[in-house]
């Protein structure tokens, strides 16, 4: 899972969970039989919402020493306290048919302020610049592949000191060098998209259509301008941000290398 649920006790919740479940006949597996709730949770969590089937599938029958999965579903998490006692945890009404849901709750997501005030790459001074980029660039940071662009609502801060500004935006325009990769997830900010959709298939489809095509073509056009020597009107960081942009998307293969190629 990915960890901005570090306020979750996963240990406290295994123990409460291995009290609550019914052992099995010899009294038994009661931990391993909470470690397959919490599994669910796992699961829930990443998908928003899931139905009984879905949920009751995850069980291992040999694990949870259960004839099925269906049998562990009905005997030992559906109508007892252990799956919907875990937080965020919405339990459907009985003879719905409804799915199960988790709701993120207040405060969990990113601890942005935390976060805010170093810069990324070194991650010791004191912002100076920085450039906000499309969500899916969070991929290319490092640690980055572990966070669901789709959990992000907005754009992704990267915040620099003024060394590693020089040094980023050295890279960016002169070497055609993302400095993405060497700066730490953690230390960049954003917004938590409030539910999250899992479900939702984060192909490059998904990835293209969450960027706002104009704003693509604007920052093809500062960079083409920075390389014209005709871009007095844009701010340094503005015309870092476009370089950072396009090379992302690049990379992400979300635009074409012919797309701000010179003639
Ligand atoms: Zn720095």
């Amino acid at each position: 899972m990915t960890d901005e649920n570090a306020s979750f006790d996963r240990d406290a919740w295994r123990d409460q969970l291995s009290e609550e479940v019914p052992p099995d006949q010899d009294g038994l597996f009661s931990e391993r039989r909470a470690k397959e709730i919490l599994k669910m949770y796992d699961h829930l969590r990443e998908h928003g919402e899931l139905g009984n089937d879905h949920l009751a599938s995850l069980a291992s029958p040999d694990i949870v020493k259960c004839r099925t999965p269906e049998t562990f579903w009905a005997s030992v998490v559906k109508g007892t306290d252990t799956l919907r006692a875990l937080p965020g945890v919405i339990s459907p009404k009985p003879g719905t048919g409804d799915p199960w849901e988790y709701r993120p709750l207040a405060g969990e997501g990113r601890k942005m302020s935390a976060n805010v005030s170093v810069c990324a790459m070194c991650c010791v001074a004191e912002p100076y610049g920085g450039y906000q980029l499309p969500a899916p660039c969070v991929r290319l940071l490092d640690g980055g592949d572990n966070v669901d662009p789709s959990a992000i609502d907005g754009e992704v801060a990267v915040e620099l000191c003024e060394e590693c500004t020089h040094v980023a935006r050295r890279m960016a325009r002169d070497d055609e060098t993302s400095p993405l990769p060497e700066c730490d997830a953690d230390a960049v900010s954003w917004s938590s998209a409030e539910v999250w959709n899992g479900q939702r298939q984060v192909d490059r489809r998904t990835l293209r259509a969450q960027l706002d095509r104009r704003e693509i073509a604007d920052q093809i056009e500062i960079v083409k301008a920075h390389r014209d020597g005709d871009s007095d009107r844009f701010s340094p960081s503005k015309i870092d941000e476009a370089y950072v942009t396009l090379l992302s998307l690049r990379e992400l293969g979300i635009i074409g290398h012919d797309n701000d190629d010179e003639e």
